[in-house]
């Protein structure tokens, strides 16, 4: 365990600054993605749209728009709110169909290709593309396409759906959309549009979310109905896993054209990545995550003076936990919510001061208390080390650690950019290793039956037929990985060992 201590130590060291740079973000977010038919406003209610998403994807955003002719893009690194507020950027988004997109991308000056969303000319006319999620055999593919002379501007995998619709010999631009998906696997929420009709479609698993809305005469997607609210929107429903959606003038026309299996949406939506005031699946994010807390307070409570959230992400379940293990709710840590990236200078004194720039313990409330520390997912463990380490500074009596999740143990290939499995902090530790390791009096995860009681399964995760996506707690990944499996074979890379099935 000490020598797993030092190495964890030196590479937390060593990923300070990234970690700084990216906000303290221990894993990358995924994207969102927005899209609007027929309102002439189209690019300011997108902008505002993508304000709602900037949860998903914080380091790029651009909108396409076309006026039933011309398509106007603009993509920029950084914020929604420091690029997309100006009249500027907005006034040269003409047209009243708009596709929009956040995404979370590597730095550098290869990032900016990648911002989506993408925009090709077909032979048909122009086409946008905005995708969440991630393929799992877009590189073999893309192999395939570059022997045969195809030239990709970008790295990401979207563009190869590009590739394969303009390769299509169908006449419609759906008929191309579904020839090209036909080919794809992996998760994918995307919208697109062409010179006059906005599509959306999700992946025949529906691992990534994707809503459809309305506002007056027009027709709104987005991965989360957050989107919809921030315009004055009403959902609708969801789109389905497996459809496809056409908006046109004429109205909206719904496809089924995958053989039909049952949805699989991914548990990590209702964990982290949505936003607590968004309906997934129909359920409130905010509810469940209460429940998660509710249950793991059945399974693991200890007798404390307080529970107290890591800020924001732990706020619901340590709300639920507090309500039902009838301990006092306190917020003991407080975040600051000003610590913006341009702050944050790559100098040596102000990387040490870590997670204290984000986070910092309300110390004349712990001094002298035993605490329940209550978050919602434990990935490579460095915030919750230095949180521990925050509230024995503090003065804190014990420290019981509490994750309203079970370990993730696994990486994740559909949209959500995890560590390699090795930095997974319980890929290969022992639930007693970690609590050593984040030095922390106690650790207990919630179940994975807990988590699924929690989600409305009282019969926990069905064995043949799982209800979610839940491959980085159980290994049970959904969808063939050939990239993955390709990478394996051609690097030898030991990190992405093949998945197993340890609970059921
Ligand atoms: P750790 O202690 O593992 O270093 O970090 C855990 C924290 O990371 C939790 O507070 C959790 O909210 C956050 N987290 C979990 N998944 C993600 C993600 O995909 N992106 C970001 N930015 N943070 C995440
Ligand atoms: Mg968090």
């Amino acid at each position: 365990m000490q020598s797993f201590k030092n190495a964890f130590l030196a590479r937390s060291l060593s990923e300070n600054y990234h970690k700084l740079t990216s906000n303290e973000h221990q894993i990358r977010d995924e994207c969102g993605a927005f899209g609007i038919m027929g309102h002439p406003d189209a690019a300011t209610l997108t902008a505002l749209g993508l304000q709602a998403l900037q949860h998903r994807g914080q380091e790029a955003a651009g909108i396409v728009t076309v006026d039933g002719d011309r398509f106007y893009a603009e993509r920029r690194m950084g914020l929604v709110r420091d690029n997309f507020t100006k009249n500027s950027v907005i006034n040269r988004l003409c047209g009243n169909i708009a596709v929009g997109h956040v995404r979370y991308s590597t730095t550098g000056e290869t990032a900016m290709r990648n911002v989506q969303p993408l925009f090709a000319d077909m032979n048909f006319g122009g086409l946008s593309l905005a995708h969440n999620g991630n393929l799992t055999n877009a590189l073999a593919i893309r192999r395939e396409l570059e022997k045969t002379g195809a030239i990709f501007q970008s790295t990401t995998d979207t563009e190869t759906i590009l590739h394969l619709i303009a390769q299509s010999t169908k006449a419609t631009v759906v008929d191309k959309f579904v020839e090209a998906l036909f080919k794809v696997n992996g998760a994918y929420a995307l919208i697109g549009s062409s010179k006059d009709q906005l599509i959306g479609v999700r992946d025949p698993l529906g691992i990534r979310p994707l809503v459809l809305g309305r506002l007056g005469e027009s027709y709104v997607l987005a991965s989360e109905t957050c989107a919809l609210d921030i315009i004055g929107a009403n959902f609708i429903r969801e789109i389905e896993n497996g459809e496809l959606v056409s908006i046109t003038s004429n109205g909206i026309q719904s496809l089924k054209p995958f053989p039909p299996i049952k949805e699989r949406p991914c548990i990590f939506e209702y964990i982290y990545f949505a936003r607590p005031d968004s309906l997934v699946g129909g359920k409130s994010v905010y509810e469940c995550r209460k429940n998660f807390g509710r249950e793991l307070a059945k399974e693991s409570h200890v007798e404390a003076d307080m529970v107290i959230p890591v800020p924001d992400s732990g706020v619901p379940a340590a709300i639920g936990y507090a309500e039902a293990s009838k301990t006092p709710y306190e917020l003991g840590i407080i975040r600051n919510h000003y610590v913006g990236r341009t702050f944050i200078q790559p100098q040596q004194s102000i990387r040490s001061f870590g997670v204290k720039l984000k986070h910092n313990a309300n110390a004349s409330l712990i001094h002298g208390k035993k605490i329940i520390l209550l978050d919602d997912s434990i990935v490579r463990g460095t915030t919750s080390v230095k949180i521990v380490r925050m509230m024995r500074e503090a003065g804190a009596k014990e420290v019981h650690f509490r994750v309203a999740s079970p370990p993730i143990t696994h990486p994740d290939f559909y949209g959500i950019d995890t560590p390699n499995k090795d930095q997974l902090l319980a890929s290969s530790n022992t639930c007693e290793e970690m609590r050593d390791h984040l030095e922390a009096d106690s650790l207990s995860f919630l179940s994975i039956s807990g988590l699924y009681r929690a989600l409305g399964h009282p019969a926990g995760r069905d064995d043949t037929i799982p209800q979610f996506t839940d491959h980085c707690f159980t290994g049970d990944y959904p969808t063939t990985l050939e990239d993955r499996d390709g990478k394996q074979a051609e690097f030898q890379l030991s990190f992405l060992s093949s998945p197993t099935h340890p609970e059921g």
